[in-house]
């Protein structure tokens, strides 16, 4: 059967890479009724962040990618946090130092930069030389009692090619020279990575190996480690890397694209798009559809669609997409997203008129790509005075302007049953009695009582604002 995992190290904040390499092992899960698994991998305690973890499982729930076994519910094959695992990987490092496959290396860090150094000063190849490799037990007693700190390193073999299909690049081959002894356990008692890995996803019957492309060159190691136990290797696949918009590999300090989860969160982007735009990051589904819900994406997901090269990812379709998600939502979802946001912008506080934002959040759902634009394209809604910009104040200049503006100033005095439907209806009576229609009605009206050209519907824009602000300005465009 399927299983498989994404296993984050919790070295920072859920990254747009992460989250889509989760996506596919999900997609990949779902589709063939298997297991999908999160994994925490903090064996490199000197990078772990405090509470990552746990912000990366609020982000996947969030995201939707529900896992079925992992740290928090436990499961079959538990504990799946690496660092409460540490009994079962001394025990497999016990049996490869017992069947002389991995040795304990005494070198010093100095040591081994030495080496390093005169290694690549004769053009070599950089990799452990292999100098613990056959210390005697007297070295090893004097090292010992010299207190120096030890690893573990696995050995190995030479003058091998280690071969692998991997369901996305094809067969892939890597030579044994230059890998050189690896450590597994480093001088903290901890596993490296590409131990624990490799000893967790066969423990957890992993099936599918999905990751991202950086963690290619790894792979042969692992595949090393596999081969040493006698264990069967899972199938591997690894996606490739996301680009900028110059085509360049993305670096995390790239400040032209948001890249954490929790920040399209904070602008409140909505999760329904995110994934479908991760998704479309590296896989295509090959037709013209380009919006896919969770369960479209689960049916019609597939590993040889999985692009080799690297992905663009694109900022404002990223946007757009989102717009369409927003304008399918419902106006209460949105509500309750605007209101952090409103609140955050200062523009209403602890307490405020409920009915009044569903009505704003309602006129804004057709024009904003993603929630955190509300505050700054509505802000005018906020403002007691107004500001008529460069754009109204030409406006306001045309021959209609003082007739238009007299006429509705009478009948919007009057109106105390202020709504969109009544005040459509007073302009229609403007337009009746100015003859005045069209553009030099309603963008008149528009300039007069918002301060700018262009907005949103007009009568509800109007309802909005109230009765009495747009009666005072405008008064005060009259005089
Ligand atoms: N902890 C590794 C990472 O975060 C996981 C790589 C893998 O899936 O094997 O990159």
């Amino acid at each position: 059967s399927v299983r498989v995992r994404y296993a984050p190290s919790p070295t920072g904040h859920l990254h747009i890479g992460g989250a889509r390499t989760a996506l596919f092992n999900y997609l990949l899960a779902k589709q063939a009724g298997g297991t999908y698994i999160l994994r925490i991998e903090d064996t490199d305690q000197a990078r772990n962040v405090e509470r990552a973890d746990e912000e990366f499982l609020e982000n996947f729930k969030w995201l939707g990618l529900d896992w079925e076994e992992g740290p928090d519910i436990g499961g079959p094959f538990a504990p799946y946090r690496c660092t409460e695992r540490l009994p079962i990987y001394q025990k497999h490092v016990q049996q490869l130092l017992t069947e002389g496959k991995a040795y304990y290396c005494y070198c010093t860090e100095e040591e081994l930069e030495k080496e390093r150094e005169q290694m690549l000063a004769k053009g070599l190849m950089v990799g452990y030389s292999g100098r613990c490799r056959h210390l005697t037990d007297e070295q090893k007693a004097n090292y010992e009692r010299e207190g120096r700190k030890k690893t573990v390193r696995f050995r190995v073999p030479e003058g091998q090619v280690i071969r692998f299909v991997d369901l996305v690049r094809g067969e892939v081959q890597f030579e044994t020279e230059g890998i050189g002894d690896f450590v597994i356990v480093k001088s903290d008692g901890l596993p490296t990575y590409n131990f624990a890995v490799t000893v967790d996803d066969h423990l957890m019957e992993i099936s599918h190996v999905l990751r991202g492309e950086e963690h290619l060159s790894n792979t042969p190691r692992q595949v090393l480690i596999y081969q040493a136990f006698g264990w069967k290797c899972p199938e591997f696949a690894h996606v490739s890397l996301i680009l900028n918009q110059d085509g360049k590999k993305l670096s995390k300090r790239d400040e032209s694209i948001v890249q954490f989860i929790e920040q399209y969160r904070n602008l409140g982007y909505l999760p329904e798009a995110i994934l479908n735009f991760l998704a479309l990051l590296g896989w295509s589904p090959g037709g013209e559809q380009e919006i896919f819900s969770l369960d479209e994406l689960v049916s019609a997901f597939s590993l040889d669609r999985v692009s080799k090269s690297g992905a663009v990812f694109d900022t404002e379709k990223l946007a757009w997409m989102n717009g369409y998600y927003i304008r399918q939502a419902d106006t209460e979802r949105l509500v309750s997203i605007a209101i952090p946001q409103l609140q955050r912008a200062g523009l209403i506080g602890e307490s405020f008129d409920r009915d009044w934002v569903v009505k704003l959040v309602a006129l804004y759902k057709e024009k904003i790509q993603y929630m955190a634009e509300l505050p700054e394209m509505a802000k005018s809604f906020f403002e007691e005075q107004v500001v008529y910009d460069g754009e109204a104040a030409d406006i306001l200049k045309e021959e209609q302007v003082p007739t238009v503006i007299a006429s509705f100033y009478e009948k919007a005095k009057g109106l105390y049953n202020w709504n969109a439907e009544t005040i459509k209806a007073a302009l229609k009576e403007v337009q009746k009695e100015t003859g005045y229609k069209g553009r030099q009605l309603f963008m008149t009206v528009r300039v007069a009582a918002t301060g700018h050209a262009h907005g949103p519907d007009l009568n509800m824009s109007l309802e909005l604002l109230g009765r009495e602000r747009v009666v005072t300005r405008l008064q005060n465009l009259l005089i």
